[in-house]
């Protein structure tokens, strides 16, 4: 078999594969990324890029292994801005608005304030303001509000931004960006995993990372008929005010969420829905939006309409990441499944597997064992033997009997066969 030898190659261009990249290349590896439909792509150009770990955190969750990922996460924001704008001499994508979470009847209020010391714990910074205090500091909302927390330091990125910039600064690092290429198959020696069959022949590699987002069931043995990770659609709607601007991320639990961007813009968001790999914007996805504008902040309803589109945030069904090596095919690496909290955990996530596959501890004192990737099986799916990839080279149709399986499997997937 004749082909490119990479230390590591990273299946995946989205904000996981580009940070692990990122760090892999920064770290003198050879590091090879590739990606069927190129650079933030799908769930990292679509999503809303809210860095608010305490979103979900209620008082009795503080143990939470997705908070404590979150946490780590935005320490890890604080040095990788520096770090990236530094190094590419770019704006990272950051917006430093902090964020409110307002309450809008008595009981939501109460529920807020009762949770706020033990949040305080994590993050000694948040404040609770009064009804008076929220208007005066974001007159946009709605004017029943009774109350909020404020946290100065959960902001926003601008996610397809900081995806490109990491893929940016991984090839400053001297890693490859292929060409647009689906992966189909991981080459298996029978003992470990020694690089991937893409449709464009093999690559050879001591290491396969895969962060392949909401298509990553196709590579697990339940394959995508039991999915262990699935799409679930999300619709966000941009407008543009045409007064004064929002000030805060305003994150209002189940009535919905927005998020103020750095060119002025107002990301409104989100639904969530189970309907494949489908991402159609919607009329009914727009109705729910302009209720959330409604109903949180109407001071906003003279604001122009920019655009719509939908996203697919990969959940996994247990609901955490799967991060870390596969134990049951040595060389295979996992960072899949951040569902609504990618642009979070994304990054960190990629500096985590970084570390680990130099062999090093997890870093910020991460326990990693909720995440570990073969807790609802193994990743064991599409092995294509030596000898199979071996015979790439030859007539296409000798090729495809010998993976046809895990060929068609591929293609399934990416058309979204449910
Ligand atoms: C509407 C919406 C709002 C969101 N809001 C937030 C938010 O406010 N805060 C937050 O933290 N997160 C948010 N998220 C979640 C966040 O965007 C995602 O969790 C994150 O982008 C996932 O990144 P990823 O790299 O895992 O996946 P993706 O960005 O989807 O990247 C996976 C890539 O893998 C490629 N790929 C897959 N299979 C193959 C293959 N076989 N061969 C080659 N390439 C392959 C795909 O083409 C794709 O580009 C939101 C998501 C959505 C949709």
């Amino acid at each position: 078999m004749q082909a490119p030898s990479y230390d590591v190659v990273v299946v995946g261009a989205g904000i996981v594969g580009g940070a692990a990249a990122y760090h892999l290349a920064r770290a003198g590896l050879r590091v090879a990324l590739l990606d069927r439909s190129g650079v933030a792509a799908e769930a990292s150009d679509a999503g809303a890029g809210m860095l608010t770990p305490l979103a979900e955190a209620g008082a009795d969750d503080l143990h939470d292994p997705l908070l404590r990922l979150g946490l780590a996460g935005l320490r890890h924001y604080e040095r990788l801005e520096e770090q990236l704008q530094s190094e590419t001499g770019m704006w990272a994508g950051l917006v430093h608005l902090p964020t409110l979470y307002p309450a809008f009847d008595d009981k939501s209020a109460e529920q807020l304030r009762s949770g706020l010391a033990a949040l305080q714990s994590w993050r000694p910074e948040l404040r609770w303001l009064e009804a008076d205090e929220v208007r005066r500091r974001e007159p946009l909302l709605a004017p029943t509000v009774r109350g909020a927390i404020l946290s100065p330091a959960e902001g926003n990125v601008a996610i397809g931004h900081l995806t490109r910039l990491l893929v940016r600064a991984a090839l400053l690092a001297g890693a490859e960006l292929l060409p647009p290429q689906s992966a189909q198959g991981l080459l298996w020696d029978g003992q470990r995993v020694r690089g991937l069959l893409s449709e464009r022949g093999p690559i050879e590699a001591a290491h396969v990372v895969l962060a392949t987002g909401a298509w990553s069931s196709i590579w697990h043995e339940r394959g995508e008929q039991e999915a262990v990770v699935y799409p679930l659609k999300g619709q966000l709607l941009a407008l543009r005010p045409s007064g004064q601007p929002l000030r805060h991320t305003i994150y209002a639990g189940p009535l919905g969420y927005l998020v103020p961007k750095a060119d002025g813009s107002v990301f409104v968001g989100a639904t969530s829905e189970r309907r494949g790999f489908d991402k159609t914007a919607t009329a009914g996805g727009l109705a729910q939006l302009l209720a959330v504008v409604r109903q949180v902040a109407p001071g906003l309803e003279e604001a122009a309409v920019e655009r719509t589109w939908a996203g697919l945030r990969p959940v996994s069904i247990d609901g955490l990441p799967f991060i870390g090596p596969a134990p049951g095919s040595p060389g295979l690496w996992l960072a899949v499944g951040h569902g609504r909290v990618g642009a979070i955990t994304g990054p960190v996530t990629g500096f985590i597997v970084a570390e680990l596959l130099q062999g090093r501890p997890a870093p910020y004192d991460l326990d990693l064992r909720p995440f570990a990737p073969e807790r609802l099986g193994a990743w064991s799916r599409l092995r294509i033997t030596l000898s199979e990839a071996g015979a790439w080279r030859q007539p296409p149709g000798l090729f495809r009997q010998a993976s046809a399986e895990s060929a068609s499997a591929a293609e399934d997937q990416r058309r979204g066969t449910p």
